[in-house]
């Protein structure tokens, strides 16, 4: 069975072809600046083969589709004989609300649910759409599956999903604690018990997926408990340029002080806070970390704010947990920051974690590792994600059924 995996951003489209039988990545891929001048679209034979880069003038979503069904079935350098090869399209879809804790086959009725959830998600819902509406337009008597960043979380309780304001918001607009990069620490969680050697329904796990933007999540038993973003992806940790948890006051504060409107405020919060706010240098933490620990005053801080924040809530999920087995990292800074990992790390003795340091630092770079000493209580492990593994394979499993 070939699974077709796609990821619709704003002004992007990242795809990946599965061979589910070979278990094998057929090729893989990016259009970039989709609707904006200077569109690109890259294409890969397997997981790592050479990437080739292409011009390509990308209107919209719908062109950026056919292109990359175009690299698919081309006849020198494609990996299809024709699109009918095609079994099932998975989709990511960032917000399915409360109304999906799994993933599903895409019906009018779904459809219907997404567009109702633009409201949650108002940058991401609207091209996760459009893909799939492409697709329907281009390949229309292939199945699609829904696979949402929210739905993993779908198993936290009232108490870690009801926002102290006015019940009303709940009730009248669904405002609560929603989480997001579901598919991310569902993965890491299934990969980490395989490591441990352990069925998932044994464990309580704590995971720390840091990308771009970040989170951790509790998990008990494989299911979400509780997760660091809320109602949208600028609650919780710091992350490269969102706050992260911030005194709600400061919001009215510094919009009075510097009389700022509503989308100024929005964009100080999400695009110019975090890493990049404190240090004023960088968002991306390669940056902080070269020549680490001798960078600016401001730099330095950041690295070190932006590990605070993990630490305390590693703490406030071992709560939540009463206890756990294994702390796992994944994602971009996840997977490949031996630096965050030990000051995170250090001085977590009294919770049963020791870290290896000789192990931490040589464990990056896609490899999966434990970095704990053998005597350490908790286990430290750093595991690469996987979204488009999940998708394709939740896919998979819709479409047989
Ligand atoms: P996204 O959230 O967009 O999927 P990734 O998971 O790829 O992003 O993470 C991207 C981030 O990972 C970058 O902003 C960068 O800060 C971080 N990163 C990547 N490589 C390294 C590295 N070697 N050391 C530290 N951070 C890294």
């Amino acid at each position: 069975m070939k699974i077709l995996v796609l990821n619709c951003g704003s002004s992007s489209i990242k795809y990946q072809l599965f061979d589910m039988k070979e278990k094998t990545v057929l090729a893989k891929g990016l259009a970039q600046r989709v609707g904006l001048a200077g569109s690109t679209i890259d294409f890969r034979k397997g997981d790592d083969g050479k990437k080739a880069v292409f011009e390509a003038e990308i209107l919209d979503h719908k062109i950026g589709i056919q292109k990359i069904f175009e690299l698919l079935t081309n006849k020198e350098t494609g990996v299809l004989g024709s699109l009918n090869e095609v079994d099932a399209v998975g989709h990511r879809i960032v917000h399915g609300g409360d109304k999906f804790s799994a993933s599903v086959l895409i019906t009018q009725e779904v459809k219907d649910a997404i567009k109702e959830c633009i409201v949650f998600a108002p940058l991401h819902n609207p091209p996760n759409l459009k893909g799939v509406e492409a697709v329907e337009e281009i390949l229309p008597n292939v199945k699609q599956v829904a696979v949402f960043d929210t739905s993993f979380h779908q198993t936290m309780k009232p108490e870690a999903y009801i926002y102290g304001i006015p019940y009303m918001f709940y009730e009248k607009h669904r405002i609560r604690r929603y989480g997001f990069h579901g598919t991310s620490h569902r993965y890491v969680a299934g990969r980490a018990a395989e490591m441990l050697g352990k069925p998932l329904e044994e464990l309580k796990l704590i995971t720390v997926h840091l990308g771009n933007g970040a989170s951790v999540a509790a998990i008990d038993k494989g299911k979400s408990m509780d997760t660091s973003m809320g109602h949208t992806p600028l609650e919780g940790l710091v992350m490269g340029t969102r706050c992260g948890d911030i005194d709600p006051a400061l919001i009215l504060h510094i919009m009075k002080e510097y009389e700022l409107t509503v989308s100024e405020m929005d964009n100080l919060l999400n695009k110019h806070s975090g890493v990049l706010g404190i240090s004023q240098e960088s968002s991306d933490l390669r940056d902080l970390e070269e020549d680490w620990p001798n960078k600016s005053e401001k730099a330095n801080l950041a690295l070190d704010v932006y590990s605070h924040r993990i630490k305390k809530y590693i703490g406030a999920y071992m709560a939540v947990l009463n206890g756990c087995d294994a702390v796992v990292w994944t994602a971009g800074v996840g997977e490949n920051s031996p630096i965050v990992r030990s000051i995170v790390h250090k001085n977590m003795d009294w919770f049963g974690i020791k870290l290896d340091l000789e192990k931490n630092e040589v464990t990056w770079r896609g490899a999966e590792g434990d970095i704990t000493t053998p005597d350490s209580k908790v286990k430290v492990l750093v595991i690469p994600t996987n979204e488009e593994l999940v998708i394709a394979q939740d896919t998979m499993e819709i479409v047989s059924n």
